[in-house]
C-alpha cells in the first residue's frame, strides 16, 4: 500500500467495524472498576485513554515503531532524557538544536550530574561520542535548517554503545523516518506540521524497543505529562490530510527558497532542497521532501521588522508547520547563533504564487 494511503487510514477503525470511522474524544478521569483493578482494561485517566490508544496506533504506523503521546513536544523531550540518562552519563546535544532543549539540558541534566557535550549539527561527532550514552540529533535543525546523516551517525553511535534519538519535528514522520535509518528513538513536537492547524500542543516519542516504550509510559504516568483527549482527537482528525498538506507546503517552500536565493538583497537562504545547501545530498537521501521551513537573512533588525510589517498575507507569529503561512524574526527570542535580521518562514497551504507575491512586495517596499 502507498504510504499516503496508510497515513490516511492510520489509527482509524478498520473497514467493516461498525460506528464512526474515528470515535469522538473520550472524556473521563475515571471508569467504573469494582474489585481488582487488574481485571479492568480502563481504570484511571492518567494511566490510559482510548482516544490516545487510537492516536498512538497511528503514530506507531507512521514511525514504524511503538509510540507514546505526550502533552507537548517538550514533555516528550523531557521523558526521553528522563528514561535514558542518569548521573555520570554523557549526552551529546546539537549546539544549534531547539533552544528550549539546550536550556532543559543545562537547567536540569547538568545539575544532576549528566555531562552535556555540544556539537553543531554539521559538526564532527566522532570525538564527542566517546563514552556517550545518548546522541541527540535534530535534522533539519530549527531554525538554521542544517542537516546531518542519521544513518551514518546511528551506525557510528551503535558501534560506541550510544543510543540515538532524533528530534523529527521539522521534517515529521511523513518526510523522514529515523527508526528506519537506525535511530533508537524518535521524538517530535506534534504542535507543528504533523497536526498542522495551529490549534493545539502535543508531542510523542516512538521506538522499537519494548523496554524503552514501557519506561516512557511509566514516566508519563508518574510525571502526569498526559495529553488531553480533545487535543488528541483534533490531531487525529488532522492526520489524513498530512500527505496533502505537506506535499503542497514542501513544493511551495522549494519555490520560495529558489525565489529568495535569486534575490540580491536577501543573504543566507537556508533550505535543504536548494542544491547549494551544504548537506543537500544527505537531505535528498533521507528525506522524502525538504520541509515547510525556509530561513533567510535580512541582515539587520530594522529591515527584518519592516519586512515582516509589510507582509499582507503571511502572519507574524512564532511556531511553524501550520496551514496558514507565518514568519518571525527569530533573534527576538535570543538563544540562537543567528543574526538580528534572521527570518524563519513557515510556508502554509496557500497558493505558492500568493505567498511569493506577498514576500516579493514586502521585500521591494523595504529594500
Ligand atoms: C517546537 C519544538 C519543540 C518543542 O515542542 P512544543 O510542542 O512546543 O513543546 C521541540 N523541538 C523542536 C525542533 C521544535 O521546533
Amino acid at each position: 500500500m502507498h504510504r499516503d494511503t496508510l497515513i490516511v487510514h492510520a489509527g482509524y477503525r478498520p473497514r467493516g467495524e461498525p460506528g464512526p470511522f474515528l470515535a469522538g474524544p473520550q472524556f473521563s478521569s475515571t471508569y467504573t472498576t469494582p474489585g481488582d483493578p487488574a481485571e479492568h482494561a480502563l481504570t484511571y485517566g492518567r494511566f490510559h485513554n482510548p482516544t490516545w490508544t487510537a492516536w498512538e496506533a497511528a503514530l506507531g504506523a507512521l514511525e514504524g515503531g511503538h509510540a507514546v503521546a505526550f502533552a507537548s513536544g517538550m514533555a516528550a523531550v523531557a521523558a526521553t532524557f528522563g528514561v535514558t540518562l542518569k548521573r555520570g552519563d554523557v549526552l551529546v546535544l546539537p549546539s544549534d538544536c531547539y533552544y528550549a532543549i539546550r536550556r532543559l539540558a543545562a537547567s536540569w541534566l547538568e545539575p544532576i550530574g549528566v555531562e552535556v557535550r555540544l556539537v553543531p549539527t554539521h559538526g564532527d561527532h566522532a570525538a564527542a561520542l566517546e563514552g556517550a550514552r545518548l546522541l541527540w540529533l535534530e535534522t533539519p535543525s530549527n531554525p538554521l535548517l542544517d542537516v546531518c546523516d542519521i544513518q551514518g551517525l546511528a551506525e557510528h553511535a551503535r558501534a560506541r554503545g550510544a543510543l540515538v534519538a532524533v528530534d523529527n519535528t521539522t521534517a515529521t514522520a511523513y518526510l523522514q523516518q529515523p527508526l528506519e535509518l537506525g535511530a533508537a528513538l524518535v521524538v517530535a513536537s506534534d504542535t507543528k506540521a504533523l497536526t498542522g492547524h495551529s490549534d493545539l500542543l502535543l508531542g510523542h516519542v516512538a521506538t522499537r524497543d519494548e523496554a524503552l516504550i514501557a519506561a516512557l509510559r511509566t514516566w508519563r504516568t508518574h510525571h502526569g505529562a498526559i495529553p488531553g483527549p480533545m487535543e488528541v482527537w483534533l490531531a487525529h482528525r488532522s492526520l489524513p490530510t498530512l500527505p496533502l498538506r505537506l506535499s503542497r507546503q514542501c513544493a511551495s517552500a522549494e519555490r520560495l527558497a529558489a525565489f529568495l536565493a535569486a534575490r540580491p538583497d536577501v543573504a543566507g537562504v537556508h533550505y535543504p532542497g536548494l542544491p547549494s545547501h551544504p548537506a543537500h545530498a544527505t537531505a535528498r537521501r533521507q528525506m522524502r521532501a525538504f520541509g515547510t521551513l525556509v530561513s533567510f537573512d535580512l541582515a539587520t533588525r530594522p529591515r527584518a521588522e519592516a519586512f515582516l510589517g509589510a507582509l499582507s498575507l503571511v502572519r507574524e507569529a512564532t511556531s511553524f508547520g501550520g496551514v496558514l503561512s507565518m514568519a518571525e524574526r527569530r533573534a527576538r527570542w535570543g538563544g540562537d547563533a543567528i543574526s538580528d535580521g534572521f527570518i524563519r518562514f513557515s510556508v502554509g497551504c496557500e497558493a505558492a504564487e500568493d505567498i511569493i507575491a506577498d514576500v516579493e512586495q514586502a521585500l521591494d517596499r523595504t529594500r
